[in-house]
């Protein structure tokens, strides 16, 4: 687990940090101090993220879970000018924090930010004609609606598309005994250890579970 641990903190000091971009850097530095800054999306998966969003040469993409707006903020930096993104929270005051860097990025214009539970606003999405449109999504919010989340990107992510779950290794509590896990952490880790099992059974998508950040799961809808 040390050797684990020494070769993380390798990728992110090699091939990580060295490429973030300074307008991510800044967001991350303007999060740090956060109380539940635990929360942002690792910057190692967020740059693999980065790439799979130009290797499917995304342009219009959905996002569930927003923050102070880091993965926003990577996704709009990754997608062409005329990209769109759809950015939804519960909360715009944490939104409010990272906004300005957003706009000194130059990418504000890409974003529409609906302030809503998750739930409501994906069917309100689904309503207005959106369905199979999307190139690419992001989920990053409350765990225990991930499997919602997913029954109902995989109508709005077209065929080819991208749907990538932020945490599914949930602190790698996933991984041990259950009486070992702190109960505050265990309706995370139970939904989890499903949601990833429901994943890996699910024929409509290709997968991979990567171990970067808090682990990061990669699904390409089939069909
Ligand atoms: N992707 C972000 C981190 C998201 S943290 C980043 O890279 O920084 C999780 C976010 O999900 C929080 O901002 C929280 O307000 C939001 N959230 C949690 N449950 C939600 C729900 N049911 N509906 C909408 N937003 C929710
Ligand atoms: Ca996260």
């Amino acid at each position: 687990a040390c050797l684990e641990l020494a070769a993380g903190q390798y990728v992110l000091e090699t091939s990580v940090f060295p490429r973030e971009p300074q307008q991510l850097k800044e967001l991350r530095d303007l999060t740090a101090t956060h109380p539940r800054a635990m929360m942002a999306t690792a910057p190692d998966a967020a740059q693999l993220m980065g790439l799979l969003i130009k290797l499917i040469d995304a342009k219009k993409t959905i996002e569930v879970g927003v923050f102070t707006g880091y993965s926003l903020l990577l996704t709009a930096l990754s997608i062409p000018h005329d990209g769109k993104i759809t950015a939804i929270d519960m909360s715009r005051e944490s939104y409010e924090i990272g906004l300005p860097v957003i706009q000194k990025a130059g990418v504000e214009h890409k974003i529409e930010f609906v302030e809503s539970e998750a739930l409501p606003a994906l069917d309100f999405v689904r309503q207005e004609g959106n369905e199979g449109s999307y190139d690419f999504a992001y989920v990053d919010a409350d765990k225990v609606n991930y499997w919602n989340y997913h029954e109902r990107l995989m109508k709005l992510v077209r065929v080819g598309g991208i749907i990538a779950y932020d945490n599914t290794l949930w602190g790698g509590t996933v991984a041990i005994p259950p009486d070992s896990v702190a109960g505050s952490h265990r309706g995370g880790t139970e939904a989890t250890i499903q949601f990833n099992k429901s994943l890996a059974a699910d024929p409509r998508v290709d997968i991979s579970l990567t171990p970067l950040g808090d682990g990061i799961t990669i699904c390409r809808r089939i069909y």
